[in-house]
């Protein structure tokens, strides 16, 4: 064994003994390997064992430009040295003021105020935070509800987690809250055998029915994702949000679209609400794509309109007291904006609108496949649900594996899928090229090929 390997090894000890990961299985605590990353290049990862992987999501839906930018490395390095740190609450960095004015001018309507956040729970914890401050001031205490949707995921705040539809998440934690209400996940499959306009009708007759039973008087958001990521990709009928958002602007409702996974390109523009999914929102929240996942940071944009309510004139004595120690801190900011930079140096958004129909026609060549009950895809976000009986609509305990054997398989064949229950998710760098996409689709066929034999 040579060095490295010798290196390797240690470090693998250390992470089994010292590193606490985001998906502990308790009984395995301190016997769990995971894979062990020597470094990143384009869209690939490559294991200290030399193995090397196509990162097909993106790390967890962020590395938009992918690995190993110098343009990134030197931007973080000079801002390092030249401002490592500010008071937020005392002095302002050119990084954040310049990033500030950039997402500015990229939202739609007049979302044109931003806070900086450190990830996207913080982005979403922030806004849900703002609309109860937003409330308060307005002399309305009663108005504090949050209505969600089941399957979708906010973070892993207290607050944002309990705003999180994806039960599997829940056992031995207190997430419950009164306050939070939820209704149905859009997800066509659960569509009951109504077209895509009945669908429509049903989803919105819901929400206007949970609004009634509530007391509009007694709600003060809704909080979507665009398409639901995590959820497994769930793609909303046409013409959802601008439908419910509608009801909200009727009755005072803030809304507040979740684009920590669909912002910065995913769907190909910087923003998806607006020009993907027809809505502008009153707030949007933003993470992960905004630095490529070079650096944490996250954020959300509130529009002006909402803003003047609760300040000037109207700000009745408060003051919106939310800090975190590294809201807008300048080498992430600097990254940020070298970031925005590649992407559109090397025409990123318009790469992913070229390519999205011909990553949406790989995943669906899988449609034929055994196992392979759906497929959804948006963008360079795409989810194939796999089930053992594919008329089933629900997945079972069996099902529930499936995604984690695929990921298995195709590991081995060179590429990471995100398992997610009984779905394959791929949401890669969005510098993926067209042959990058066959190498991909090729390795998760061979992957749902080899499950289905060892289901048969
Ligand atoms: N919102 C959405 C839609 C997400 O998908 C995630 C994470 O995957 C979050 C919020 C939480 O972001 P973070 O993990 O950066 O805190």
């Amino acid at each position: 064994m040579d060095g490295a390997q010798v290196g390797a090894l240690e470090r693998e000890m250390d992470a089994r003994r010292h590193l606490l990961s985001p998906a502990e299985e308790m009984a395995k605590l301190g016997s769990t390997s995971r894979p062990l990353l020597a470094y990143g290049e384009g869209i690939h990862v490559v294991g200290t064992n030399g193995r090397r992987l196509i990162d097909g999501p993106a790390g967890m839906w962020c590395t938009q430009i992918g690995y190993a930018r110098r343009e990134i490395a030197d931007a973080m390095s000079e801002q390092a040295l030249r401002l490592s740190y500010n008071s937020p609450w005392y002095t302002v960095n050119s990084p954040a003021a310049e990033l500030s004015a950039r997402i500015a001018a990229m939202t739609p309507g007049d979302l044109d105020r931003v806070f900086f956040t450190t990830g996207g729970s913080t982005a979403v914890d922030t806004a849900l935070r703002f609309t109860e401050f937003f409330n308060n001031v307005l002399g309305r205490p009663l108005k504090k509800r949050i209505i969600v949707r089941k399957d979708g995921y906010h973070g892993s705040t207290s607050l944002t987690a309990a705003c999180s539809g994806r039960e599997g998440n829940w056992p031995n934690f207190d997430i419950r809250q009164d306050r939070i209400a939820f209704i149905s996940s859009p997800n066509m499959r659960l569509a009951e055998g109504r077209s895509e306009a009945e669908f429509l009708d049903f989803l919105v007759d819901e929400f206007s029915s949970k609004l009634a039973e509530l007391g509009p008087d007694t709600v003060a958001a809704f909080l979507a994702e665009p398409l639901q990521a995590s959820g497994g990709v769930i793609i909303p009928p046409t013409g959802y949000h601008a439908r419910i958002k509608a009801i909200c602007e009727a009755n005072d409702i803030v809304y507040i679209s979740d684009e920590v996974v669909t912002a910065f390109g995913r769907c190909g523009e910087w923003f998806a609400s607006e020009k993907v999914f027809g809505v502008v929102p009153d707030i949007i929240t933003f993470a992960k794509g905004v630095t490529s996942g070079y650096v944490p940071l996250g954020g959300l944009a509130i529009s002006e309109r909402l803003l003047a309510r609760v300040s000037g004139d109207n700000a009745r004595g408060s003051s919106f007291t939310n800090g975190y120690t590294y809201t807008g801190h300048p080498v992430s900011c600097a990254a940020a904006l070298a970031n925005i930079k590649v992407i559109e140096g090397e025409g990123i958004l318009e790469h992913v609108r070229d390519v999205s129909g011909y990553f949406a026609e790989a995943l669906n060549s899988l449609s034929g496949l055994p196992l392979v009950a759906d497929v959804r895809a948006s963008g360079l976000v795409g989810c194939v649900e796999c089930l053992a009986d594919t008329e089933r609509a629900v997945a079972g305990d069996l099902d529930r594996r499936l995604g984690a054997r695929i990921d298995a398989i195709c590991f081995d064949l060179g590429l990471i899928v995100r398992p997610i229950g009984h779905m394959c998710v791929l949401s890669p760098p969005l510098i993926i090229t067209r042959a990058q996409i066959d190498e991909m689709v090729a390795i998760l066929r061979q992957g749902i090929l080899r499950a289905a034999d060892e289901l048969a």
